[in-house]
C-alpha cells in the first residue's frame, strides 16, 4: 500500500529557569518543559503531541518568580529526566514525522534550543527553516507591532485554553492563532 506523506507545522512552545532579578541570566537559562504539538497542514488537525519536564541543571533549584510564571513546580522537574535524555526522546518523535517546518512564537524558542543543544554537546534538532509565527501574525494584520500570545488570541476572540506560559498549552493556542490566520477553521 502507498504511504500517503503527512506534511506538519511543528509548533513548538519551550519553558525555562528565569527570574525577576538577574540571578540566572539570559546565557545560563535552561529548558524546562518541551511543548509541541503537530499540524496536520493538510486536514489542520493536531495528530499528535509531545510534552516532557526537564530537570535543569545549571539553576536546578527553580525560583518563586519561575513557578509563579509557569505553574511549573520544583517537583516536576526535580523527578523529570535531563536534558539529553529528553531531548532524544524529542527527536525520535519529530523524525516520525516527514516533512515538518518548525514553528514557534517568536525566535526565542529556536534561540534556546541552539543554546541548550550547544551547552550538552547535542545537535541541533531541526531539519527545517524556522517559522515565526509572531511575525505572521503581525502581518496578518498588516502591522509592525508586535503581540505576546495572549494578546493575539485576544484580538482574534480565541479563548485561551489551558494555563498561558505552560508549553503545551501554548503549543495549542499557538496552533489556533495559525489555524485561524490562515482561514483554516473548517477541516476539509
Ligand atoms: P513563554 O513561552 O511566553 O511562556 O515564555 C518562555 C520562557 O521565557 C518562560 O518559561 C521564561 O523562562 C521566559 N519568560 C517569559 N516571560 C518572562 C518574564 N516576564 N520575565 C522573565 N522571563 C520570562
Ligand atoms: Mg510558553
Amino acid at each position: 500500500m502507498e504511504t500517503k506523506i503527512a506534511h506538519y507545522y511543528l509548533i513548538v512552545d519551550l519553558e525555562a529557569t528565569c527570574c525577576d532579578n538577574k540571578t540566572i541570566p539570559r546565557h545560563e537559562m535552561e529548558i524546562i518543559e518541551i511543548g509541541a504539538v503537530m499540524l496536520n497542514r493538510t486536514t489542520w488537525v493536531i495528530d499528535s503531541e509531545f510534552q516532557q519536564f526537564i530537570q535543569p541543571v545549571r539553576h536546578p533549584q527553580l525560583t518563586g518568580f519561575c513557578t509563579e510564571l509557569t505553574s511549573i513546580r520544583q517537583q516536576d522537574v526535580d523527578k523529570a529526566p535531563k536534558f539529553l535524555e529528553v531531548i532524544s526522546r524529542f527527536k525520535e518523535w519529530i523524525d516520525l514525522f516527514p516533512n515538518y517546518i518548525f514553528c514557534s512564537w517568536g525566535n526565542y524558542d529556536k534561540k534556546q534550543f541552539i543554546q541548550d543543544c550547544a551547552f550538552h554537546n547535542f545537535p541541533y534538532p531541526f531539519t527545517s527553516k524556522h517559522i515565526n509565527i509572531k511575525e505572521e501574525f503581525s502581518e496578518y494584520l498588516g502591522v509592525s507591532k508586535k503581540f505576546g500570545m495572549a494578546q493575539a488570541l485576544d484580538q482574534l476572540g480565541i479563548e485561551l485554553k489551558g494555563t498561558h506560559h505552560r508549553g503545551i498549552d501554548d503549543a495549542r493556542n499557538i496552533a489556533s492563532i495559525y489555524r485561524q490566520i490562515k482561514n483554516k477553521n473548517q477541516t476539509k
